[in-house]
């Protein structure tokens, strides 16, 4: 009896030990299962670093105020360095205004080969287009600015003339367009010529933008010059056309100027800005 006893025993024993290692197994996971995790995080290890989501436009692709920066921002507010002067000012080969010796014929190289197809393009369209006025030398500002003081009065003269040390025309990336007939010359009835609308309609595909933007004169401090024109690329250019953006808003620097500037429209720009 006592025998029988032990061999229950041992028996039941024997099963609940069998039950229980039977038990761990089920939870245990395979080795299929155990081969797929690690396959897993070591496909995880050799992926690169998650990218951060595609913006589209890198607005951190160049300073707005380094000098000599194609997206170098320069308003009243943001002046050029004392007495800047472009390192790299050519003459363009396209149809001058003036004798190609004369200081405003000149434009930085970086942006000569954009107008020089600009121009060219603008011929295969049948519409001629003239190099005004590049760039400008702060002194020549300076000439310009006093002598509508004089004529104007500093109020009137500054709704329409930048101050010296504050022209874009100082970076060499800005350049005045107009007509062989000088139609509308420096107007803002230039936007009805059809200089002025096929440079409103095309200039961004050369990268090229009309800076002062017709309604913004609150932001960008100048009245509408359709026939004013700054290089920024392509890229930039055809970012601000599709958004009707100045510089100024698109990188979000805005100084808001009193809607009294909007006056000057009635005069027009009498040399620009
Ligand atoms: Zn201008």
């Amino acid at each position: 009896m006592k025998k029988r006893i032990i061999v229950i025993t041992a028996v039941a024993l024997l099963i609940v030990v069998a039950l229980f290692v039977l038990a761990e197994r089920a939870n245990a996971p395979t080795r299929d299962a155990i081969d797929e995790t690690e396959q897993a995080s070591s496909e995880r290890a050799e992926q690169p670093e998650q990218q951060p989501e595609e913006l589209g436009f890198d607005v951190n692709k160049h300073s707005i105020d380094e000098p000599g920066s194609p997206w170098w921002i320069v308003n009243r507010e943001r002046p050029l360095p004392d007495g800047y002067v472009p390192p790299d000012l050519t003459v363009p080969s396209v149809r001058l205004r003036l004798d190609s010796s004369a200081e405003q014929m000149q434009f930085s190289q970086q942006a000569t080969p954009a107008v020089e197809a600009m121009f060219a393009a603008a011929q295969d369209d049948g519409i001629e287009l003239v190099f005004g006025s590049g760039y400008r030398s702060e002194s020549l500002q300076r000439q310009f600015y006093e002598s509508y003081v004089e004529r104007d009065g500093q109020e009137a003269a500054d709704r329409y003339s930048a101050r010296p040390g504050t022209s874009e025309h100082q970076t060499g990336l800005a350049v005045d367009v107009t007509s062989p007939s000088l139609t509308c010359h420096l107007e803002i009835c230039f936007e009805d010529t059809p200089q002025g609308e096929w440079v409103a309609e095309n200039a961004h595909e050369y990268g090229f933008i009309i800076r002062y933007l017709d309604d913004k004169e609150h932001i960008t401090g100048f009245q509408y010059e359709p026939w004013h024109l700054r290089y920024v690329g392509e890229e930039l250019a055809t970012e601000l056309y599709e958004s009707n953006q100045t510089m100024e808003e698109f990188f979000d620097v805005v100084a808001y100027y009193p809607p009294v500037l909007a006056v000057a429209r009635l005069g027009g720009c009498a040399c620009c800005c």
